[in-house]
């Protein structure tokens, strides 16, 4: 017993008794929906990384290589799901992991752009010293000033700047970080000045 590709009752014959579809077909259909859903996940992840620019939380580099994984575990499922319907072999559970995986980006953007955006506490001004800089061009510039830490069991942190305050700032200079602690407990740093 399998189950039809395209709506997941059980199938004794070719053409399913639910939908209608014959195994060629089924395998169309759940091939374009594949398709969508992996179009719907990606514009998801670019929210994400544009909300993460607007609103950029201070553990961005860690949170970013977590989306990173989810971004290329879901894409390598997608894969795997493609292959198993073109030889039409059983995908059910598989399946339901990968639509499991897809608003995953669209809710982590709308947490992120909420955990800013709805952030009405007065910001805390943290004193930091510059230690170091580095920037990554590409499709997705990031720019890090390297500064001393002001948190508890914490050594430095990275804080993400644009370019204007990336160009503005070099080593051993002063700083004051502007941080906020986000609604949902991501801080986010607002912006950083010279002392
Ligand atoms: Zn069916």
């Amino acid at each position: 017993m399998t189950h039809c590709l395209n709506c997941g009752a059980e199938r004794g014959a070719d053409v399913c008794d639910f939908c209608g579809l014959n195994s060629s077909e089924a395998e169309f259909a759940l091939r374009k929906k594949l398709l969508n859903r992996t179009a719907f996940f990606v514009l998801g992840a670019l929210a994400f990384v544009a909300a993460s620019n607007r609103y950029p939380p201070l553990e961005l580099d860690g949170i970013l290589i977590f989306i990173g994984l989810l971004f290329f575990l879901t894409l390598g499922l997608a894969i795997g799901l493609e292959r198993r319907a073109l030889r039409h072999l059983e995908l059910e559970a598989l399946k339901r992991v990968y639509y499991g995986l897809i608003p995953l980006p669209w809710i982590f953007a709308a947490l992120m752009l909420a955990n800013g955006a709805f952030d009405r506490a007065p910001p805390q001004v943290e004193e930091a010293r510059v230690v170091g800089k580095f920037s990554m061009g590409g499709a997705l510039p990031s720019r890090r000033l390297v500064v001393t830490s002001w948190r508890e069991g914490h050594r430095i942190e990275r804080v993400p700047v644009d370019r204007v305050n990336f160009d503005n700032f070099s080593r051993g200079d002063v700083v004051e970080v502007k941080v906020e602690d986000g609604l949902v407990g991501i801080p986010w740093v607002v912006d950083v000045f010279h002392r």
